[in-house]
């Protein structure tokens, strides 16, 4: 196992969520490629774990954002500054605005079928001036395939739901392959903003517990929350002590 959690941390967006969707905008409009990782505590576990992983977090052109409280609470508990959390959620409903504004395209990669065929429909209602170049849905066996072609298709905006780590490596595998384009893995935000999951309640959201409305409503996610984030709290205290002594 490595040691790097400090090292992503410190890499980690820090300013607050209106400068990066307005860097995000800047980007978008003089077609500057970015790829953004969006990050909890499970992200940067599967870095320890996983060297590949790590080097795709460590990367200067890889842009990690502070996307769950752990992320947040570890920098603060390694007196690191940083100033708040930046949802892939958000991030996406930001992209699409911005598609939206810029008449530009954007291709969708991720999820069941069917939720991703909701969310073009959502699209394509929210934001008419989006050219949504094709979705394809997460379960295609040839993913190589997939990104073969929207590497053709020239996409603005690329969001990927596949689950991580696969998302960023898929999405990595192939940056140096796009002249432009905006690359997010974005988890399980499809299936938020296509309506077919519910974000938690505001009362979730306001008491920053929306990880625990999740594991209530899905308690298969209470083995992975524990794995990752029990894990990820030891070792954050054990940077802390380090930096003590
Ligand atoms: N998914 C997919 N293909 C797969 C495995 C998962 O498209 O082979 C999708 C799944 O349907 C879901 C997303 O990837 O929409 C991952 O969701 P999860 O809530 O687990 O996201 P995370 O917590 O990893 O951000």
């Amino acid at each position: 196992m490595s040691n790097n959690i400090k090292k992503y941390i410190e890499k980690t967006y820090n300013k607050s969520k209106d400068s990066f969707h307005n860097l995000v905008k800047e980007n978008l409009k003089n077609d500057k490629k970015m790829f953004i990782v969006t990050a909890n505590p499970e992200t940067l576990m599967i870095g320890e774990d996983n060297k590949e992983f790590s080097n795709i977090l460590l990367d200067e052109k890889t842009i990690i954002v502070p996307d769950g409280i752990g992320v947040l609470k570890g920098a603060k508990m390694l007196g690191i500054d940083m100033k708040e959390t930046i949802t892939g959620v958000e991030l996406c409903t930001k992209l699409f605005e911005y598609l939206n504004e810029m008449k530009k395209s954007l291709c969708l990669f991720g999820a069941k079928k069917e939720v991703v065929e909701k969310l073009k429909e959502v699209i394509n209602e929210k934001y008419p001036n989006i050219n949504l170049l094709k979705i394809y849905d997460g379960y295609i066996e040839d993913k190589d395939k997939v990104m073969e072609e929207i590497v053709d298709l020239k996409p603005d905006v690329t969001l990927l739901a596949l689950g991580i780590p696969k998302q960023e490596m898929l999405i990595y595998k192939y940056l140096d392959k796009f002249n432009k384009g905006i690359f997010v893995g974005v988890g399980g935000s499809f299936d938020v903003l296509s309506g077919t999951k519910k974000r938690a309640p505001k009362i979730f959201l306001k008491l920053k517990l929306e990880w625990l409305y999740r594991i209530t409503r899905e308690p298969k996610r209470l083995k992975r929350f524990y794995k990752s984030n029990i894990k990820y709290l030891k070792k954050i205290n054990e940077l802390k002590r380090e930096n003590r002594g």
